[in-house]
């Protein structure tokens, strides 16, 4: 169940190196460095509004510098702090750094884009894990609505009674809710009655499927359909070439995300691709 991807010469983890007890004490003790000595850094993707030509949303992507292997993603490590349990620390050190970072772009003037923060069902399925979202967001005083949770259907799925009160509460400070790679799990659409949603991110393998069939996508219609009939805002991932954005635009969807806007980038990038969107003129007619 390890993912063992080696895209962008990320390390390669193997099912086996962690079944290796000498190696995952290694690994536990490498990732409790890396959180010391501040090896970890969150890279940061626009969300864009095609119709308003604006940046209307960040999300939070962590990455580790490793010292010797460079630059590793998050598929390599998270998963691995998952099973050992240092994915309490990182992710309080992620919701910490991000609302710090959203706190400063307020300082350069960007005050109107939403900051999302992408929490695994395991760390949601913590008891306190309320209290330690609202934690930095009130240090920082940051206005909730401008953070957005991203979890995934199957935690909704999986524990569906523990976690709705936690989605509720979440929702009664007005932060927001979004589903990460939508439809691409057991779909039971019961959950969207059950739970106070605000946005479906329209997962990437759809949006890949786009080029290849040249034709309309019944399952992104779809998608679009049930959003628009729960009120739901929707937000298409993994945008890559201009063909998708306009399909994308033909099927109602107006928010995006993808290489076609940018890649993730630090944050001083990224205060730059804001402030460059402001000054020109929307990406559509
Ligand atoms: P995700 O939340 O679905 O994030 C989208 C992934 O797609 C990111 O990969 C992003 O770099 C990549 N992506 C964005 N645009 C494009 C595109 O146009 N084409 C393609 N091919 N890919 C694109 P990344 O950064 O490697 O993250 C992978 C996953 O790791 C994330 O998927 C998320 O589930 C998880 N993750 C990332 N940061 C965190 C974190 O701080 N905490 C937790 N728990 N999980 C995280
Ligand atoms: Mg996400
Ligand atoms: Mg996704
Ligand atoms: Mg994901």
């Amino acid at each position: 169940q390890i993912k063992a991807r080696g895209k962008n010469g990320y390390l390669r983890y193997t099912p086996e190196m962690s079944r290796n007890h000498v190696e995952r004490v290694d690994l536990d003790n490498e990732l409790r460095v890396a959180l010391e000595q501040e090896q970890f850094t969150l890279h940061y993707q626009p969300q864009v509004d095609i119709v308003e030509g604006r940046v209307t949303g960040v999300e939070a992507l962590i990455r580790w510098e490793h010292p010797e292997r460079g630059l590793l993603g998050p598929n390599t490590f998270i998963p691995l702090a998952e099973e050992g349990g240092l994915i309490f620390a990182i992710s309080d050190w992620v919701l910490h750094e991000s609302c710090r970072q959203l706190a400063s772009w307020a300082q350069h003037g960007i005050h109107d884009i939403r900051l999302a923060i992408n929490i695994s069902p395991l760390e949601f399925k913590r008891a306190d894990i309320v209290e330690r979202i609202l934690k930095p967001i009130q240090a920082y005083r940051l206005p909730p609505g401008n953070i957005e949770i991203e979890i995934t259907e199957n935690l909704l799925m999986d524990d569906a009674e523990c976690v709705i009160a936690k989605v509720h509460e979440l929702r009664k400070h007005g932060i927001h809710i979004s589903i990460d790679d939508f439809g691409t799990r057991y779909s039971s659409l019961n959950y969207l009655r059950r739970f106070p949603i605000n946005t479906v991110k329209i997962d990437q393998s759809f949006v890949r499927d786009l080029d290849s069939t040249g034709r309309s996508s019944p399952v992104i219609s779809a998608i679009v359909g049930i959003a628009r009939g729960f009120g739901l805002n929707v937000l298409a991932e993994g945008v890559e070439t201009e063909y998708q954005l306009n399909a994308l635009k033909a099927h109602g969807c107006q928010v995006m995300q993808g290489f076609y806007f940018s890649p993730p980038v630090p944050p001083a990038e990224l205060l730059r691709y804001v402030q460059r969107r402001k000054a020109t003129v929307p990406l559509l007619d």
